[in-house]
């Protein structure tokens, strides 16, 4: 006998009730419409009910449960991806059931190590609260982007997110000292020792880093941690060509030690996200020029160090410089917000970019 799609829904549902408890399966539309559809706007798809496991055997359990029953799972962090790959696909394209397995509840953050410098956090702490809790111990976090207060550790380690302080110290790949996960077959693999040298088996941290969630659903990961620097400048550059800038930021690396972030924005970007925030830019790029946004951070002042590298260089146009917070803010918030301006934006034919370098 043939079964109607909505009795293995009604089913499937149950089960999932059964292992993650009935308020973190969410059936009704209105409850899982956030999740079908992703921060663009431009990517949705319906799936038969979203679920939340709180630990590695929960999300064992349900995945164990998709696969023995053929039903397709979309694991999502903050769902700031921009891909369409944390939301599930049409209908068209895509004719099977699936869940969205959301990471939400998976927010443990363990005890900063200050010797070690790491720290144990669940799939579903946010980038934002990653940072808070590891500044409360008096050291920082490696990776910051702009979706800080959405976007994920799972997140960041499945699509190995970059941000602003890639040149420094990489890219997530390179902060997983540990990780736990749960295999299609619902097995839990991995290690959270924290051991830099890990011999045994697959380094499932190499594996999964970047992956996509097409693998495995990350739960947990141990993750590195950086010296809090108490010093902060930050320049927004105006520089005459491209080839300028790709020369300033070589002189920048080799002669400034705490060069600590650099951002390359295009003008158009730059006009773009000038206009969503009804603001002229403190500094502009002169006719076939860009930007370069500079942070540079140390235990003690780093401004005579930049200042004298950047008066040394040719190219650079104008400046604008400061170390005060509130000022910092201000300036980053023309690369922080690019991206939320491209998406408001009505235009359409190819994006102006900004690179995190
Ligand atoms: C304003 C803005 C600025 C951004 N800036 C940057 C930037 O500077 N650098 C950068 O690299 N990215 C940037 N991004 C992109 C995005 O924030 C990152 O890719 C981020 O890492 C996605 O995390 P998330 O938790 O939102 O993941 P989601 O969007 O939920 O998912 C992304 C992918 O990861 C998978 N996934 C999520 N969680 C898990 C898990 N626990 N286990 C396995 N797979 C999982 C999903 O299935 C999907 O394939 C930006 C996005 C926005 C909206």
């Amino acid at each position: 006998m043939i079964r109607q799609v909505s009795d293995i829904d009604a089913e499937a549902c149950d089960a999932f009730r059964q292992i993650v408890g009935t308020a973190h399966v969410l059936v009704d539309d209105d409850l899982r419409a956030g999740y079908e559809i992703d921060w663009t706007g431009r990517y949705s798809g319906l799936c038969l009910a979203v679920v939340r496991p709180d630990s590695a055997d929960a999300a064992s359990g349900v995945v164990s449960y998709c696969n023995a029953n053929g039903i397709d799972i979309v694991t999502q962090g903050g769902n700031t991806g921009l891909v369409g790959a944390s939301v599930p696909r049409s209908a068209d394209t895509n004719p099977r059931p699936s869940i969205v397995l959301a990471t939400s509840q998976l927010k443990f953050l363990g005890d900063v190590d200050t010797s070690a410098m790491q720290v144990t956090a669940g799939a579903g702490v946010t980038i934002a609260a990653w940072r808070s809790h590891a500044r409360m111990a008096g050291v920082d976090t490696p990776v910051d982007f702009a979706a800080r207060d959405s976007a994920t550790i799972g997140g960041a380690i499945a699509t190995n997110a970059g941000g602003s302080r890639v040149l420094r110290f990489g890219t997530m790949r390179q902060q997983v000292v540990g990780i736990e996960a749960v295999l299609a077959n619902g097995q839990i693999v991995g290690s959270l020792s924290g051991l830099p040298k890990e011999s045994v088996g697959l380094h499932w941290p190499s594996v999964l880093a970047g992956s996509e969630g097409s693998l495995a659903v990350v739960t947990s990961a141990r993750l590195k941690l950086v010296p809090f620097f108490d010093y902060t400048i930050t320049a927004l550059l105006t520089i005459r060509t491209l080839d300028h800038a790709i020369d300033i930021l070589g002189r920048l690396r080799r002669d400034v030690s705490s060069l600590d972030a650099a951002e390359l924005v295009q003008t158009a970007a730059m006009e773009l996200v000038a206009a969503h925030l009804d603001l002229s830019p403190p500094v502009e790029a002169p006719s076939g020029g860009c930007y370069l946004m500079i942070d540079c951070a140390d235990q003690t002042d780093p401004s005579s160090a930049l200042l004298e590298a950047i008066s040394n260089v040719s190219g650079i146009a104008d400046a604008a410089v400061t170390t005060d917070a509130p000022r910092r803010d201000h300036l980053l918030q023309f690369c922080d917000r690019i991206t939320e301006a491209m998406s408001a934006a009505t235009t359409t034919g190819k994006p102006p970019f900004k690179l995190d370098v």
